[in-house]
């Protein structure tokens, strides 16, 4: 890599690695690993790594450096809260736009998925699904909805990377398409019924895992209770 990179570009390599599952949960971001690998200050790289962990999607540790974040079990519930909260309300302004080149774009998007897909391609799938739905939050105009989705996105793409086994690493086909149809037909309440729906599904796919009591009752298992 020998052109010059900005701070932007060494952040959107980061982001699309660990948004592809290239990084997985966990991993050490050595700050002088990545400043040889970019080409770069160790100064840049740390305040790349700073942006990220704000973003929460890296987590530092004193002593110790920045890691990829590891998302808890108990975070699936509150991601999804909040992306329902957000995602509903995004669903249903963009129905009200009434814009023909925004709904352009999102079918343009909607073609690279179909694309992945047919090409089997499932890193890409996973990146573009995510992006989907930022860019339904840009497509607002409203840039907190971006920035939010954003890191959203991401962080459901690492409780993806820890909590399921792979196979359902993008949104399942079709309910993008169902989405942008109900906005292309200014059907508010029926885009964000879709949107609900879509995030049920892709919350489904993400179970943590069974946590084993720490002593086991067995009285109580073969029924000899009193
Ligand atoms: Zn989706």
């Amino acid at each position: 890599m020998n052109t010059k990179l900005t701070n932007q570009d060494i952040y959107d390599h980061i982001y699309a690695a660990i948004s592809e599952c290239r990084l997985l949960p966990g991993t050490k971001l050595s700050e002088e690993k990545l400043a040889q690998t970019f080409h770069a200050s160790r100064t840049r790289i740390r305040e790349v790594l700073l942006r990220l962990s704000q973003e929460l999607i890296v987590e530092t540790h004193p002593n110790r450096g920045a890691f990829v974040s590891s998302p808890k079990a108990e975070d699936i519930k509150q991601v999804f809260a909040v992306r329902r909260a957000l995602e509903r309300a995004i669903a249903a302004e963009l129905s009200g736009l009434d814009s023909k080149s925004s709904v352009d774009t999102l079918r343009g998007h909607l073609r690279k998925e179909a694309t992945a897909r047919q090409d089997n391609d499932h890193s890409a799938l996973a990146r573009l699904t995510g992006e989907f739905h930022v860019l339904l939050a840009e497509t607002t105009g409203n840039r907190l909805y971006a920035e939010n989705l954003r890191r959203l996105v991401a962080l459901t793409g690492l409780l993806i990377a820890q909590y399921s086994d792979g196979s359902n690493r993008a949104c399942p086909e079709d309910e993008h398409s169902d989405i942008v149809h109900a906005i292309e037909q200014g059907d508010a309440s029926r885009a964000e019924q879709l949107m609900l729906e879509h995030l049920n599904h892709v919350q489904s796919g993400i179970q943590p895992p069974v946590e084993l009591p720490a002593e086991v009752d067995f009285r109580q298992i073969f029924g000899l209770a009193d």
